[in-house]
């Protein structure tokens, strides 16, 4: 008989501690600067807009953090998540090599992003603050901001990118339920949303202008705070469950993973499976972690590691990461999650250092790989994670070509069921090829003088 379908932990081996791998990592971030004085950002700068426990989590370099009992409570919701045997994946592409997924689509928000949510909401709450202000690209992390608000009894205010607005009403009626209010990006609210739309009325934003507008509504307002849903240190401390609670899965049916794959936007879920692996090889294990982006956004393959802004606005810290620049306004793909320009601190200094490598495909075949999957193993996965699931099937063709099995482990970050125009430009052949064949020149990356 074929081993497990799905491998499952019960409740009580849910993580205790989140991985930091600042502990571990051979060489140590650069400092974030302030946008303005650009000298090393400091705890003062940050606190009007976030609570003071995240911001020590964001420069720790302690190696396990504990996870607060009323966090575990809320994460017993939909945690441990499954990690599943793609069988009929393997079988459909012929190959030799074992394919397994963690899925992260069973959150009630439907993606990882919940995993941090409902930690940031919590220390908020406990630092005494009522309202928190985020940005939402694909609608994903308002979803999960907004989830973890109502758990906590806070307002929340969402400034959706406006492309995503129009094209995905129930995400927008999603948030709502929640109790949130959610509002089209750019907008009148704000400044850095008032000088885009007199530049271009029709603007149909970006994550980076959005992210200007929360953090502007948030410093605007003492009961206010702002949240990040990738991107950040603590964010991919907190993702961390997902890697620790595979390690667990894994070790149940005696595998342990030739290479772990993600699709890359912020970088959240790919850390969050990816980091708690690399503690292994920096050990001397063997094995290799790919990130899969976009051609449409390709802020690891084509950027550039330097300094650079969070945002259009100028508003957030300077940090050093792999960007496309801070005005890069990426063409409309429908994978609205990995439409950043930028990228986790984090992961760009562990690419920059070669703990991990990149990959980036065009969304057509991207989709292709999303069909297949959900035709084979009956999950329809959200356009993101469905460039880890074509990141994951290169790596299996590549084991039939050598003929060798191995074992390929990657991210079901969340489900698509918002997701449907999306899918109905693909199967009606309206698919647009975005714009992405332009060369994209370093000198063209407009970045900060430090
Ligand atoms: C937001 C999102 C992503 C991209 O963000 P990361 O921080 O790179 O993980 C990927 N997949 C899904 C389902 C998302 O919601």
């Amino acid at each position: 008989m074929k081993s497990d379908k799905k491998i499952v932990l019960s409740e009580s081996e849910i993580p205790r501690q989140w991985y930091n791998i600042q502990a571990d990592m051979p060489c140590k971030l650069e400092p974030p600067l302030h946008p303005t004085t650009k000298r090393p950002v400091t705890p003062e700068d940050l606190s009007p807009i976030f609570p003071l426990e995240l911001i020590k989590q964001e420069a720790s370099v302690e190696r396990w953090i504990d996870i607060p009992q009323e966090i575990i409570d809320k994460y017993r919701i939909w945690r441990p998540t499954p990690v599943i045997r793609a069988y009929e994946l393997e079988k459909a592409l012929d190959t030799p090599a074992k394919i397994y997924y963690k899925y992260e689509g069973a959150s009630p928000a439907g993606s990882h992003k919940a995993n941090t949510s409902v930690p940031q909401a919590y220390y908020n709450k406990t630092a005494g603050i009522k309202r928190l202000a985020t940005e939402t690209g694909a609608g994903q992390w308002g979803s999960a901001l907004s989830l973890a608000c109502s758990f906590y009894d806070m307002e929340c205010t969402v400034y959706m990118v406006k492309i995503s607005y129009n094209q995905k009403p129930y995400r927008r009626s999603f948030m709502q339920i929640y109790g949130a209010e959610v509002i089209a990006s750019p907008s009148d609210r704000t400044q850095a949303g008032r000088d885009m739309l007199a530049l271009d009325p029709d603007s149909l934003g970006s994550l980076g202008l959005a992210i200007s507008e929360a953090v502007e509504d948030a410093s605007s307002r003492p009961d206010t705070n702002y949240a990040l849903g990738s991107v950040l240190n603590h964010v991919i401390l907190h993702q961390t469950v997902i890697g620790l609670e595979t390690q667990k899965q894994l070790e149940k049916v005696g595998e342990y993973p030739d290479v772990v794959v993600g699709c890359c936007g912020g970088g959240s879920n790919f850390a969050g499976l990816a980091f708690p692996f690399l503690k292994d090889k920096f050990t001397g294990t063997n094995i290799r972690a790919v990130a899969v982006e976009p051609t449409a956004c390709p802020t690891l393959t084509r950027g550039v590691f330097a300094y650079d802004y969070g945002d259009l606005g100028k508003l957030t810290p300077i940090t050093k990461m792999y960007t496309l620049g801070h005005n890069f306004m990426p063409p409309g793909i429908h994978a609205g999650g990995l439409r950043y320009h930028g990228e986790s601190p984090l992961v760009s200094q562990l690419y920059h250092n070669g703990f991990i490598e990149a990959q980036a495909y065009h969304q057509t075949e991207v989709f292709e790989a999303a069909v297949l999957f959900a035709k084979s193993e009956g999950i329809i996965p959200a356009p993101e994670s469905s460039h880890a699931i074509k990141g994951a099937i290169v790596e299996a063709l590549k084991a039939k070509e050598e003929g060798r099995s191995k074992t390929i482990l990657f991210c079901l970050s969340g489900h698509g069921h918002f997701d449907m125009t999306a899918y109905d430009n693909y199967i009606s052949g309206k698919m647009e090829v975005p714009g992405d064949e332009q060369p994209l020149q370093a000198n063209m990356i407009s970045l900060p003088e430090i």
